[in-house]
């Protein structure tokens, strides 16, 4: 055990109290800008869930290795070796006290422990060697920029790992000597840690912690005015910096500048101006200045950049420290269209939609006259079981007949009581994404007034969009009426599972066709298996995307995207159909009308799985 003159007991400790007070000091300063945001509700319910998000996403590194393997296994390497060496680190600090506890708590077993503190050590210095090679060495595979912050903090990790090996294995420097460099080195952490990047270390567990469930959960507006007690309480979107909420600001502050979320983006992988981590670090940047009453929209994001976004959630579901982009995205939307007035991008749509509840100012005999046609049934209420959502797409575009026809045939088949509403406003979901709130409020309202006053409790739709929001954003309107929202692929897949719908594995006779991961089916639902598992069962061979379930590219055509103009070098919708080229399939699968009406035309035919399921039931009898 190393032995301590009073001087050094004296110089420890002033380096310490030093340390500690500069930590709180920035500390401070840090929870000062987080704490001058406005309200964000919900973020501590279902403690359960959010404890084992932290075990799974924090301890284990699930984000951080997925998608970046080998990065992701150094950087797990380096933040395992960070917890076991707080045991030392605490150990250390108390040692010129002689009140080191490692040596009562573990007896003889000490020299096993440290065997096994200097093998981590050694890993961790090579996985740091390893990842600074990669950011300074290895330029052009490295999406990190070269930091020189970053290699800084790097060479004082390996110096820690280094010093701890000598003094315990090695022996080429005196004890003392690497217990001093050591500690100096771990003294100064708090004031380079907290003034870079590098601050993820204490942010990201608690980002991570706070994140919402789901992806693009955004609160719902007040726009009851008369219910406000003070102009203040009416916040129209994110206008300025005041308004961005305390979550969104702790978020800004944990970035760690991997530039995830950018490789993602289907926008900036068109060569377009949105970049996700660029608006979140110069949020940060704009924060940190304390100027609150800058505008977000020209500041934090530009206009052009809001506008590429599709709400495709590549972004937020791959960062690895809990950021909720969609927060920043859709509150800019919303100042956008309800406080600005300018900036727009699908102001047609929205027109649209206010004047013929459908995007395609269609008039309802269109809708009408398809359901007579195909003679689908109406819903009657107590005693029709499922509600048949058509969905705007399928209601008012012809190219849709057939995939609206192979539905209501498939649900006839099955012996499903189902039955369509007379009439159909849009559901509101492209009204939300473009920061319309009042229009898919009204809208909201209107529907589940319907929903309510047939008595409806079950509804399949074949729009992913549509049950996104039916199935999240409506039990706000529906004063705890029950309602179970369902995607055709995943009832029908339940069909063929019972035995309800009989498939004849030799239809597809092993062709290759390949499938598109719907946005808001996939990422944000969760539903990859159910539309393969029916591709699989008539005998088709799947042959996937470059990008495919959770990683899925967009079409495009989210975020009212099939309506508005893209611009950059390329649109979002050509660089995927590049990749369904690529798969050599002359057949697309789709399971959303949007991206069905944003990718036909790619390869030979373009179907719905509704359409391919049919041919395989038809092919039974
Ligand atoms: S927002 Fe998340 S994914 Fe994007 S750069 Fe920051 S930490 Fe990485
Ligand atoms: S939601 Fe999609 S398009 Fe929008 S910023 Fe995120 S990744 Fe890009």
């Amino acid at each position: 055990m190393l032995q301590f003159s009073i001087l050094e007991k004296y110089v420890f400790l002033f380096l310490l109290v030093s340390a500690l007070s500069i930590f709180t000091v920035l500390a401070g300063k840090l929870l000062a800008v987080v704490k001058q945001g406005a309200k964000d509700p919900d973020r501590l319910s279902a403690p359960g869930a959010r404890f084992l998000r932290i075990v799974r996403e924090v301890l284990l590194q699930s984000r951080v290795v997925s998608g970046r393997p080998i990065v992701g296994l150094l950087h797990t390497t380096v933040f395992l070796a960070f917890l076991l060496f707080l045991f030392e680190t605490v150990n250390m600090f108390l040692e010129p006290f002689g009140l080191g506890y490692l040596h009562g708590f573990l007896g003889d077993s000490l020299q096993t422990f440290r065997v096994f503190v200097v093998t981590v050590a050694v890993f961790c210095t090579v996985s740091m060697v390893g990842l600074t090679l990669r950011r300074f060495v290895l330029v052009k595979i490295s999406p990190d920029p070269k930091s020189y912050e970053s290699g800084f903090v790097a060479l004082l990790i390996i110096l820690l790992m280094l010093t701890y090996i000598d003094m315990n294995a090695t022996n080429f420097v005196a004890a003392k000597v690497n217990w001093w460099l050591h500690v100096v080195i771990i003294l100064a952490f708090p004031a380079i840690i907290l003034n870079s990047k590098h601050r993820h270390i204490f942010l990201a567990p608690i980002a991570v912690y706070l994140r919402k469930f789901r992806l693009w959960d955004v609160p719902r507006m007040n726009l009851d005015f008369e219910s406000v007690k003070s102009e203040d309480e009416i916040i129209l979107g994110l206008e300025t910096i005041s308004a961005i909420p305390w979550k969104l600001r702790l978020d800004m502050l944990a970035c760690v500048e991997c530039k995830r979320c950018t490789d993602n983006c289907p926008a900036s992988i068109a060569g377009q101006k949105l970049r996700p981590a660029d608006f979140i670090k110069t949020g940060q940047k704009v924060l940190l200045t304390g100027d609150r009453e800058a505008a977000v929209i020209g500041t934090v994001i530009t206009e052009e950049a809001l506008g590429q976004c599709t709400s495709c959630m590549a972004c937020e579901n791959i960062c690895p420290v809990g950021i909720e982009h969609s927060q920043l995205l859709a509150g800019s939307k919303a100042a956008q269209t309800l406080a600005l007035g300018t900036g727009g991008v699908a102001t047609e749509f929205l027109k649209a939609v206010n004047n013929y509840s459908n995007p395609f100012s269609a008039a309802p005999d269109v809708r009408s006259g398809l359901i007579d046609e195909l003679e689908i049934p109406l819903f009657k209420k107590g005693e029709t079981e499922f509600l048949f959502w058509m969905g705007c797409v399928w209601s008012y575009n012809s190219d849709f007949r057939s995939a609206v026809a192979a539905t209501n045939k498939l649900l006839k088949a099955a012996g499903v009581s189902f039955g369509v509403l007379a009439a159909e406003n849009c559901s509101g979901h492209h009204s939300r994404r473009q920061g319309e709130e009042m229009q898919f409020q009204m809208l909201a309202e209107e529907n589940c007034a319907q929903f309510m006053e047939q008595n409806v409790s079950r509804i399949v739709t074949g729009c992913p969009h549509c049950v996104n929001t039916m199935r999240y954003e409506y039990p706000e309107f529906l004063g705890g009426h029950p309602m179970e929202v369902t995607h055709h692929s995943e009832l029908f897949s339940r069909l063929v599972g019972s035995g309800a719908l009989n498939v004849n594995p030799g239809t597809g006779n092993g062709k290759r066709v390949t499938y598109h991961d719907p946005c808001y089916l996939g990422r944000y639902e969760r539903v990859f298996n159910e539309p393969r598992t029916l591709i699989g069962v008539a005998g088709y061979s799947l042959v996937e995307t470059v990008r495919n379930k959770d990683r899925s590219y967009c079409c495009g055509g989210g975020a009212a995207g099939f309506t508005r103009e893209a611009v950059g070098e390329q649109r979002v919708d050509q660089v995927r159909k590049s990749h369904i080229e690529e798969t050599g399939a002359d057949t697309l699968i789709t399971a959303c009308p949007e991206c069905k009406m944003m990718l036909a035309g790619t390869v030979e035919e373009t179907k719905d799985i509704a359409e391919l399921l049919l041919e395989t039931i038809e092919d039974t009898s």
